[in-house]
């Protein structure tokens, strides 16, 4: 298969690339490097440039023709998406449409998108199936969830064959420790928990202690990157044999508290450091983990680590040996 991954140079992105490119598939990257690394990808795959240029992207989609398309590239930063909208929904909401058009003008209609258990805000019930109700509580999630509206809309009135996949927690790097999670600035817990452990950073701090949880931290479900990969490479074959416009949840569906998470991660290391417990982040419900049946079902994906000291041991060994 030919393929283009947009964003392919980040975090998701490079596992997914390396994964499709290891079974022999032909790939092209486009990523802006705006947090994307061009380390993580061979040079004569990369194409730098942005969503928003609608010009660049056509002439790649005419010249390239790919069989289809995975839409990483998007802002992910939710405390970002607070401050500044208007960039959420221009670079993931507006930047995502420009693909659709771009891509449909020029007969390529099957498309892979990111999306993110963000777009069901507080949940109610819990695990989470797709058909929860969708109510995200921040501009992030929010620009999701319409682009997922804007998707099955296209399904239905301009021919667009696509599948969504809500991320939960991504966590964890290659086996080889050669591509990994490189945010800047870093917001998530497990590096963040991995620099503490290093001596980058001073502590970590617990964002919230009076959750309704067991041990009152916030419970998620981490799902390592190359289990997300293969979810994707699954939705292309799915996609490529004729397979309906569907969304779906990814993730374990096994949960981890965030002081869980702290004593894996000092087991992992065989280091102490200092925990903090601070105050509630805002817009972070207590508990997501994911009902993963339907990819299980229709896609035939299955968890092949899920096991939390392995995803903190990859991260780990990244965090020690990273290239960018
Ligand atoms: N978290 C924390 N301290 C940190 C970073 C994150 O306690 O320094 C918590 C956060 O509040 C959430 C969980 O860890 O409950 C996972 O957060 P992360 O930002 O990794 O992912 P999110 O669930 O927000 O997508």
């Amino acid at each position: 298969m030919k393929l283009l991954l947009t964003g392919g140079a980040g975090y998701i992105g490079s596992h997914t690339y390396r994964l499709l490119k290891a079974q022999g598939h032909t790939v092209k990257v486009y990523d802006n490097l705006s947090n994307g690394h061009a380390e993580a990808v061979e040079t004569d795959d990369l194409i730098v440039g942005s969503i928003q240029h609608t010009g660049t992207l056509k002439t790649l989609l005419e010249t390239y023709k790919p069989d289809v398309v995975i839409h990483f590239a998007a802002f992910i930063e939710v405390g970002v998406s607070v401050k500044k909208p208007f960039e959420f929904f221009a670079n993931n909401t507006e930047g995502t449409l420009a693909l659709t058009k771009a891509m449909l003008d020029c007969g390529v209609n099957k498309l892979i998108f990111s999306s993110t258990a963000a777009v069901y805000g507080y949940p109610e019930t819990t695990p989470i199936r797709e058909t929860a109700k969708k109510s995200p509580v921040n501009p992030y999630g929010t620009s999701k969830l319409m682009v997922e509206e804007l998707l099955e809309s296209l399904s239905q009135w301009a021919g667009l064959k696509y599948t969504a996949i809500r991320y939960f927690n991504a966590a964890g790097a290659s086996e080889d420790a050669s591509i990994g999670e490189a945010h800047n600035p870093e917001t998530h817990l497990i590096p963040l928990i991995l620099k503490t452990a290093t001596g980058e950073r001073k502590s970590i701090s617990i964002f919230g202690t009076d959750f309704p949880t067991p041990d009152g931290t916030a419970i998620r479900d981490y799902i390592h990157v190359d289990d997300l990969a293969r979810a994707h490479m699954l939705a292309a074959d799915y996609l490529a044999d004729g397979g309906k416009s569907d969304v779906f949840n990814c993730g374990y569906s096994e949960g981890y508290s965030v002081r869980e998470v702290i004593e894996a991660a000092k087991k992992v290391t065989g280091k102490d450091f200092p925990v903090e417990e601070t105050e509630r982040r805002d817009g972070d419900p207590a508990i997501l983990i994911a009902d993963s049946s339907k990819i299980k079902q229709t896609l035939g994906w299955q968890p092949v680590h899920n096991d939390l000291e392995y995803i903190i041991k990859t991260a780990y060994k990244w965090e020690q040996n990273r290239k960018y």
